[in-house]
């Protein structure tokens, strides 16, 4: 069983000093038992970093209109009735399964604040100014912010998969964006740069072997990324090789639109 400890010597041994500003995505499946749990966790976190960051997106106030623009990844027409189930956003609107439970336990923290984009919401502690620069238009600028501010992305037990970061990294490289809509008190709004598939993701572990810094915690791989080279790094690969990041499912609608922009 991980004990408080274990992730402080791990923090310590990736180079994360107190000052540090982090974007953390963390798979409490892998991770395994924790004595304390998820607030074991944030303890550790927040002694050993200034500023923390994890994404919080959740699907419910999103809705389909019966037409759109092409080659969006959507079918028209087919979703009267998760319309229907469509919520206003609130802060405290669970997450989507997929994002996990530490996602879930972080933005109920009590010095967290949640952004309040309708579908791509993220919490923070001592990240104000980092959350501030999201809009509808803008959704992953404070990625930005963080990789500007010397940030890093921590993986905790989780893969490249659920790093968002490859996202800005991808709008940055040109590649294709896609549209979604939300229901909010002011009726539909659209929201720009909503991302693709990130199951191919993984593909960039490979480029990152002279600026990621591991630690094993227990069974788990813990992994330290600098943001400005993470998006460096992949922003060129996605320039040399646009199709890098997709991944191979068939019939996956995001990625087959991206390589029919590629062709
Ligand atoms: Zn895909």
């Amino acid at each position: 069983m991980l004990k408080y400890h274990d992730f402080i010597h791990a923090f310590r041994e990736i180079g994360l000093t107190g000052k540090n500003r982090v974007i953390i995505h963390a798979s409490m499946n892998t991770l395994g038992e924790i004595a304390g749990g998820i607030d074991t966790i944030l303890g550790a976190l927040l002694a050993n970093c200034e500023t923390l960051i994890t994404p919080t997106f959740t699907s419910r106030p999103m809705i389909v209109p019966q037409t759109g623009p092409p080659n969006n990844a959507l079918s028209y027409g087919e979703y009267d009735k998760q319309n229907q189930l469509a919520e206003f956003f609130h802060p405290d609107m669970p997450v989507d399964p997929e994002m996990g439970p530490f996602a879930e336990a972080f933005y109920k923290h009590p010095d967290a604040h949640r952004t309040t984009h309708p579908l791509l919401s993220l919490a923070g502690i001592n990240a104000d100014d980092a959350l501030a620069m999201q809009s509808l238009e803008t959704p992953f600028a404070p990625i930005r912010w963080l990789a500007d501010s010397d940030g890093d992305v921590l993986l905790l037990g989780d893969t490249h998969v659920s790093n968002i970061s490859l996202h800005y990294a991808e709008k940055l490289a040109g590649q294709k964006q896609f549209i979604r809509w939300a229901l909010t008190p002011r009726g539909a709004v659209v929201c720009p740069s909503y991302p693709g598939c990130s199951l191919g993701f993984p593909a960039i572990e490979t480029h990152l072997s002279g600026v990621a810094r591991h630690a094993q915690l227990n069974t788990s791989i813990i992994e330290l990324i600098p943001l400005r080279d993470l998006i460096h790094i992949t922003v060129g690969r996605l320039r040399a090789a646009p199709e890098t990041m997709l991944c191979n499912r068939p019939g996956c609608p995001y990625c087959d639109a991206v390589r029919s922009t590629l062709s």
